[in-house]
């Protein structure tokens, strides 16, 4: 199923481009296609596209619509889009329009939505070309307006009485399940459904700008009580006990590049975290941890080969993210994660490091008997 989109002349064609680009960027049976824009010669006796102090009527727009069908032979059930910044009859008359079908004719408007979408306007634009043709394929007639929520209710067809309710509507991404269950009593297939509900989630992510926005907000507290439990939003973070004191120690040591080598240099602080933690005198896990063992003279050996253990600490980085991304989902799980990256040395061996940057969002409270523990 093919959509023609056109534009008035006045509108640039990087525009029409902009939302035709957009809407193509979600695969399935509705195609989109920019059309040169309409020539104010072939159509003048319908519609005087430079005097602004008149209005276009919508009956007019729609038989410049058909004529521009028959030229180029459209197929009957391909769409026809027309952007416009000028004002339909009714604007004239203090009424709000955003966009009108006509069986398979629709016509968009193209001024006013930079306020309700963060300048990205396009993004508007196609909702109301999807909308239309959602409409459309649902059976709803132009002339009678049946089948809409006067009261909105978050639908792609709540009636909109005005740019808020479609900005409202827009951050919902929604169809009710009425709607949807008319549309397929009308013979909209589930490919279709598909599509129309995958733009829906597009424009939606599109505008919530959400990661710039979490990425200005408070980030909640992250506590380690005297027993060397881990507390963020009053819920605790199972990390087993080796882990934990990873993620205490670089909590203790923010900023820091912890390779394997420097944890071992710090061997005995490591240790007395995971002590503390585990309230043992065992320090078995904390060598395995490092990969090394004690021999028969008592000195430390190496007995994990540098790409094993670079996948070992890759495995513990994302158990400690997974432990946090179960309790407090993925976007504080981002945030409170240790990184892991590789580093090559002066060998140019890649050695596999831990660091939790400073992030002055990120705050951590360590209970006072947990830290004299430890000291
Ligand atoms: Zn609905």
């Amino acid at each position: 199923m093919n959509v023609y989109v056109t534009s008035t002349p006045e509108i640039s064609t990087s525009k029409t481009t902009k939302v035709v680009e957009l809407l193509n960027s979600i695969k399935g049976p509705l195609n989109f296609f920019v059309v040169d824009k309409l020539s104010k010669a072939n159509h003048r006796n319908l519609v005087d596209f430079d005097d602004n102090t008149l209005p276009i009527f919508f009956d007019n727009l729609n038989k410049v619509a058909e004529s521009e069908r028959d030229s180029f032979s459209y197929n009957h059930d391909d769409f026809y889009v027309i952007l416009t910044s000028k004002k339909l009859d009714n604007a004239f008359y203090g009424k709000n329009w955003f966009s009108y079908f006509n069986q398979r004719n629709i016509f968009v408007r193209t001024y006013g939505w930079e306020i309700h979408t963060r300048r990205k306007t396009h993004i508007a634009i196609a909702h109301q070309v999807i909308e239309n043709i959602f409409q459309s394929l649902s059976g709803y007639k132009f002339e009678d307006y049946t089948g809409y929520h006067d009261r909105p209710q978050g639908c792609l067809n709540d009636f909109c009485h005005n740019e808020y309710e479609i900005e409202f509507k827009l951050r919902t991404g929604h169809i009710c399940k009425t709607c949807l269950d008319y549309a397929v009593k009308n013979g909209i297939t589930i490919e279709l459904v598909g599509q129309i509900s995958r733009y829906l989630n597009l424009f939606r992510g599109e505008l919530l700008d959400i990661q710039s926005t979490i990425d200005e907000m408070p980030v909640p507290k992250v506590m380690i009580t005297e027993k060397g439990k881990v507390i963020v939003s009053n819920k605790e973070i199972r990390i087993k006990h080796i882990n934990r004191a990873l993620y205490i120690f670089a909590a203790l040591n923010r900023g820091e590049v912890l390779s394997l080598s420097y944890l071992k240099y710090r061997y005995d602080d490591f240790k007395n975290i995971y002590f503390a933690i585990k309230k043992t005198g065992n320090d078995k896990a904390v060598k395995t941890f490092m990969g090394i063992d004690v021999n028969a003279q008592g000195e430390r050996v190496v007995v994990r080969e540098l790409s094993k253990s670079n996948k070992y600490l890759t495995d513990v980085r994302n158990e400690i993210k997974t432990s946090f991304k179960n309790v407090l989902g993925d976007e504080l799980a981002e945030i409170l994660k240790i990184g892991l990256f590789d580093k090559q040395d002066y060998t140019n061996t890649s050695q596999s490091c831990f660091i939790l940057p400073e992030n002055p969002r990120l705050e951590f409270e360590i209970d006072q008997g947990f830290m004299e523990m430890i000291e």
